[in-house]
């Protein structure tokens, strides 16, 4: 017999987040702000300092060390990750055991389902409420009713853009047995939090990037957050080298900036306002049209009928946004970059004989 390919992979095709060339790439959360000078010089000096025949440190200590001083949590609370991506797979391969259940939310971020599906675990979505915010008693009685193992989310929502108050997943993690891992890649933009208190839960696991806030999607550093027991846990399952010496260098360069990066958010805050404003505008021109989400990230959500439309039409100008089904995300870019892509819908709009 010919060797074939399990079926838990055969029908896989590699990711690819988007084909072609746009002059304008608003389609993967990533911040417009190129690293600031100062950093990069700190880069390139830490650069001329690495032993490169050497291998990395295994818990990226240093990395750890700034990332808790930035936020405030103890350094042995944190383990460092290729990306939050990577630490999402480690949890799930080793937290979960074949056929467990995981309950994550619809809509929420698409990875959590296919690593579910890689380790043989059941997923379980529970959807949002019609207005897309989520409702935590459905999801406690659905974690009991069918015994999940592993509840995964994203506070504030890729791609919805809204946020959970902390009252609210607070509640949610006290009620439940399940091991509840929280995915907080975008709450540099918000300020509800749980990392302070990932220690007082034993089913807590908090995850955190340098990819959205930091502009550091091309490095890959991601951390997780959680008590002594569960960090343990996640550090002896990790692969040993799995983060290299230069993006350590760079996480610790980065998050040694406090002042600065406090103001790239305040930055993209901005821009994420000036987008918001723009659609809302278009909002109140085309209601029949369009429904603008709060949004409490970099990015903005947007339920159309047209958006399969609408996405094209931006492509065709050279601007990439993200398609989903009846959704538009768009992320806020430079204030040239949103005037460009808010002009572009209106014509859209207005293309549309709409309203
Ligand atoms: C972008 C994103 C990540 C992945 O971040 P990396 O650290 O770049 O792997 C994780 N979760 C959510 C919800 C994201 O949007």
């Amino acid at each position: 017999m010919p060797y074939s390919l399990n079926e838990k992979i055969r029908d896989l095709k590699p990711y690819d987040p988007i084909e072609g060339n746009y002059q304008i790439r608003l389609d993967a959360n990533e911040s417009f702000l190129p690293v600031p000078g100062e950093i990069v010089e700190q880069f390139h000096a830490a650069v001329d300092q690495i032993a490169f025949q050497r291998y990395p440190d295994p818990l990226a200590g240093k990395a750890i060390e700034v990332f808790g001083h930035y936020y405030g949590v103890k350094s042995r609370l944190v383990t460092a990750g290729n990306g939050s991506d990577e630490l999402i797979q480690v949890l799930m391969s080793a937290f979960l055991m074949k056929g467990d259940r995981v309950l994550t939310l619809s809509h929420d971020f698409s990875m959590y389902r296919f690593y579910t599906s890689i380790v043989e675990a059941e997923c379980i979505e529970v959807p949002k409420n019609e207005d897309l915010t989520v409702n935590v008693d459905k999801v406690i009685e659905t974690a009991h009713a069918q015994q999940a193992h592993m509840i995964i989310f994203s506070n504030p929502c890729n791609p919805t853009s809204l946020g959970l108050c902390r009252e609210e997943v607070r509640r949610l993690i006290s009620a439940v047995d399940a091991l509840v891992v929280l995915d907080e890649a975008y709450m540099d933009f918000w300020d509800q939090s749980l990392l302070q208190e990932a220690e007082e839960y034993d089913n807590l696991i908090i995850l955190r990037t340098c990819s959205k806030a930091f502009g550091m999607a091309a490095v890959r550093l991601g951390f997780a957050v959680a008590n002594p027991v569960l960090t343990n846990a996640i550090r002896a399952v990790k692969s040993p080298y799995n983060v290299n010496t230069v993006t350590q260098a760079f996480g610790a360069a980065v998050l040694s900036q406090k002042e600065l990066m406090d103001k790239a958010v305040i930055t993209l805050l901005y821009a994420k306002k000036e987008l918001f404003e723009g659609l809302c505008q278009l909002e109140e021109m085309f209601p029949n049209s369009m429904r603008l989400y709060q949004s409490c990230t970099n990015f903005v959500f947007v339920a159309t009928p047209y958006a399969k439309e609408w996405h094209r039409f931006l492509l065709d100008n050279s601007v990439a946004v993200r398609y989903m089904g009846d959704y538009l995300r768009i992320t806020a870019g430079s204030p040239q970059e949103n005037e460009t892509v808010v002009r572009l819908c209106r014509e859209f709009l207005s293309g549309k004989g709409a309203d």
